[in-house]
């Protein structure tokens, strides 16, 4: 079973949208800071091609945290699996997305693992390409085609607002160097992961990334194989396991999908071989998970019996 209904969808929004009250918008990138609190939407994407959605879904966000999962997808595409995992792993952590402080515990300076900013660094430097420049357009095209539309782009307020600030990435970056995780240009990197963070998209379209990597990486719609499955595998193994933040063991006890958040109040979901899941809910819960996406997956989950355990 599974929710069909855009008037059901909607009654939930509102019963959610009450949380958001509760939560606070990121501001530590600035430019994220102008979001409205109060906004939620959700997109549902179903491998049939329907798609029942609920809020304002033309506004966009930008995938912040999420892009971590289709960065790794990229580079597990581009390079052997034990070269990416020799250099970060496959473990949760307890601390917060940004947290350095393992990094220094860890021999080898060895990510936890590609959801947290250290690991998510590596995984960007890893992805392929002559330059800065080229490697971007080499990601963001395989974004395009996952979300089906080649006119998505990045929210350049956002990449500049957050390079201009993002001075414990760039720690995260010297440190990694350093102990020679990684060796190239920690501005060309920066400039990288931050582009990579600041692509936008609407509920629709990371519903339908959602519903790609639920559907193992086959896009439905062409029959193509956009994601090998091994791979669709890998990471949805790590949305389960790390994908939100600290809050994940419990999000997997109450929830029980597949699911990836970014600072920017995104949530994209994957329900395995049933449906991809977009949300945007700007108030953040002390995690840094969308306070009001996180009730509404619960009442989705609840009401659908969703949980894959
Ligand atoms: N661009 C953000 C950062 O690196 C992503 C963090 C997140 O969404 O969790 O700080």
């Amino acid at each position: 079973m599974a929710c069909r209904s855009k008037k059901e969808l909607k009654m939930f929004v509102e019963e959610a949208k009450k949380c958001a009250a509760f939560g606070k918008v990121a501001d530590y990138i600035p430019a994220l800071g102008k979001a409205n609190p109060n906004d939620l939407s959700i997109a549902i994407h179903y491998p049939d091609g329907e798609c029942v959605s609920a809020g304002d879904i033309d506004r966009k966000i930008t995938l912040q945290s999420i892009s971590k999962v289709i960065s790794l997808a990229l580079v597990l595409m581009e390079r052997e699996t034990d070269e990416v995992f020799g250099k970060v792993g496959m473990e949760p952590t307890g601390d917060p997305f940004n947290s350095i402080a393992k990094l220094e515990t860890m021999a080898p300076a060895k990510p936890l693992n590609p959801m947290i900013n250290a690991g998510a660094l590596v995984v960007t430097h890893l992805i392929q390409g002559s330059n800065v420049e080229d490697r971007f357009q080499r990601l963001l095209s395989f974004v395009k085609e996952l979300a089906n539309n080649p006119d998505i782009c990045i929210d350049e307020e956002v990449a500049k607002s957050e390079f201009d600030t993002s001075q414990l990435n760039r720690a995260l970056c010297y440190f990694l160097k350093q102990h020679r995780v990684i060796d190239e240009d920690v501005e060309e990197l920066m400039d990288l992961y931050t582009k990579q963070c600041a692509i936008e998209m609407n509920c629709l379209e990371l519903a339908r990334v959602g519903m790609i990597f639920a559907m193992n990486g086959r896009d439905p719609d062409s029959g193509k194989q956009l994601i090998p499955e091994h791979i669709a595998r890998i990471c949805k193994t790590f949305m389960v396991t790390c994908g939100m933040y600290n809050a994940s063991g419990e999000f997997a006890i109450k929830i029980g999908i597949p699911a990836k958040s970014g600072v920017s109040g995104g949530i994209m979901g994957a329900v395995p071989q049933k449906f991809g899941i977009g949300i945007f809910g700007p108030a953040l819960d002390e995690k840094g998970n969308s306070i009001a996406g996180i009730k509404l997956l619960e009442l989705l989950s609840e009401t659908y019996q969703l949980s894959m355990f």
